[in-house]
Formats: structure tokens, C-alpha cells, sequence
């Protein structure tokens, strides 16, 4: 059974291709539409973090194959996260929401620094928190910094926003006769060899009992459906 009722704190992953709306950049409009969606839920009462990508701007393993060292890559590609975050901010302020950017990468003027008990303060205040920087290492992911960010600061749930309804027996894009899963449990994705975040944050979530929403961003109210504990996307619990 799915009634999951209301989560109290979630953290929403964003993928930053869609932060980009397919560009390198940023898409004000994606980034309208989802603040738009945030707030409404900000304004429920519901406690938000945020974790964005960087994949609209670089990813550290494609910079490094044509050439780059990967730990300068991976730094370059944490520091597009932050800019998606500083976008996120904006956006959400304008909508009255207020917020506050974190970073795993030290960088006074734009942001405050991760501190794990701040962020949960802010988060019982109504603030948003956006997670920018990754968790500030090379060779990690913003799936990763999601999910460990969660785990510290007690989110009930990560909610992986994609372009996709959830997760499929196969790729929807590739197979029409994929099915998508209303529910699976953490081993069995690992056993049937699907993906739903990369290993490391997959393991992660499993180990420590974190759920994870898979839902369709590109549907507008699903943040707010997926936080009520509406039936949609994929639920992946144990
Ligand atoms: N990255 C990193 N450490 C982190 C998070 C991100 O080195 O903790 C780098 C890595 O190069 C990664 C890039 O930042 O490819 C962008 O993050 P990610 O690929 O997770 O973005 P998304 O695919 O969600 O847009």
C-alpha cells in the first residue's frame, strides 16, 4: 500500500539537464515553473531542501575524456550546480519564498556553507534550502550529495524528479512495451538492474532505509502530489 500521508521534510533532486531545458544554461522558464511548484508546497507547510544538478553546464567524466584532469573537471562541473542553485533562489524569492543556498565548496559572498543544524533550522522556519556544490568531492554525484543530505538532515524522502513517469521494466524511450513500477523495493531495482539514481547514492538510500519517489517534473502540480503522498511515479522503499 501506497498512503504514504504527508511527509513533514523532503529533498528534491533535480536533474540539471532539465534545469537547462535541454541547453547550456539556464531555462528561466523550467526554472519559473518549478519555483512556482516549491512555493506552493513551501506555502502548505511542508519543510524543503533542494539538491540541482550540473549536467546543463559540464559533467566531470565527459570534460575529463576529452582531455582534462578529473579532479578540476569534477570541481568545474560542482561549481554549475551552484549557479543552478543562485538561478533556483531567485526564482524562488520572487515567488516569496525564502530561502537560503548552502554550499559544499566554500564560497562566502554567494552562499553560506554547508552546516548541517543550520540547514534544519532554517527548514523549521519555512526556508527553503538549496544544497549547491554536490557534497563538495570529486568523483561523487549530486544523486549522492541527495541522498547523504537527506539522511543528515532527517528528510522523510528523496524526490527524484525526472523527465520520465518513474521507473520502467525497461527504457519507456527505447521500448514501448516498458512498464513502469508503482512500487519496488530497493533490492529489487538493484536485482533487475535498473537505474534510478547512480550506485553509490543508490546504496546509500538502500543501506539507511530512505525512500525514494521517482515521479514526471514535466507534469506541473506532481511536487505537490508526490509530497502529499499521492500515487504517482514509482515509490522505492524497502
Ligand atoms: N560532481 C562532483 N561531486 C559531487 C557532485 C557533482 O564531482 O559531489 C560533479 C561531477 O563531475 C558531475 C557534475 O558535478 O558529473 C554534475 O553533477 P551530476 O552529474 O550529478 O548532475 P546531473 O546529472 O544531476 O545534472
Amino acid at each position: 500500500d501506497r498512503s504514504t500521508g504527508n511527509y513533514r521534510r523532503v529533498l528534491l533532486k533535480l536533474g540539471g539537464e532539465m534545469f537547462g531545458g535541454g541547453a547550456v544554461g539556464v531555462d528561466p522558464d523550467v526554472v519559473h515553473s518549478v519555483a512556482v511548484q516549491i512555493a506552493d508546497v513551501v506555502r502548505d507547510g511542508v519543510q524543503m531542501a533542494v539538491v540541482i544538478g550540473g549536467g546543463n553546464y559540464f559533467r566531470g567524466a565527459e570534460l575529463s575524456q576529452r582531455g582534462m584532469d578529473r579532479d578540476r573537471a569534477d570541481y568545474m562541473a560542482m561549481l554549475g550546480t551552484v549557479m543552478n542553485s543562485l538561478a533556483l533562489q531567485d526564482f524562488l524569492e520572487k515567488e516569496g519564498v525564502p530561502t537560503r543556498v548552502q554550499t559544499a565548496i566554500t564560497m562566502g559572498q554567494v552562499a553560506e556553507p554547508y552546516i548541517p543544524r543550520r540547514a534544519e533550522r532554517h527548514l523549521e522556519k519555512g526556508r527553503v534550502v538549496i544544497f549547491g556544490a554536490g557534497t563538495g568531492m570529486p568523483y561523487f554525484s549530486t544523486d549522492t550529495a541527495a541522498a547523504q543530505r537527506a539522511l543528515e538532515i532527517g528528510c522523510d524522502v528523496v524526490l527524484m524528479a525526472k523527465a520520465v513517469d518513474g521507473v520502467f521494466t525497461a527504457d519507456p524511450r527505447s521500448d514501448p512495451g516498458a512498464k513502469l513500477f508503482d512500487e519496488i523495493s530497493h533490492r529489487e531495482v538493484l536485482e533487475r538492474g535498473l537505474k534510478v539514481a547512480d550506485a553509490t547514492a543508490f546504496s546509500l538510500c538502500m543501506d539507511n532505509n530512505m525512500p525514494i519517489i521517482v515521479f514526471n517534473l514535466l507534469t506541473e502540480g506532481n511536487i505537490a502530489r508526490a509530497v502529499s503522498g499521492e500515487r504517482i511515479g514509482t515509490l522505492v522503499s524497502t
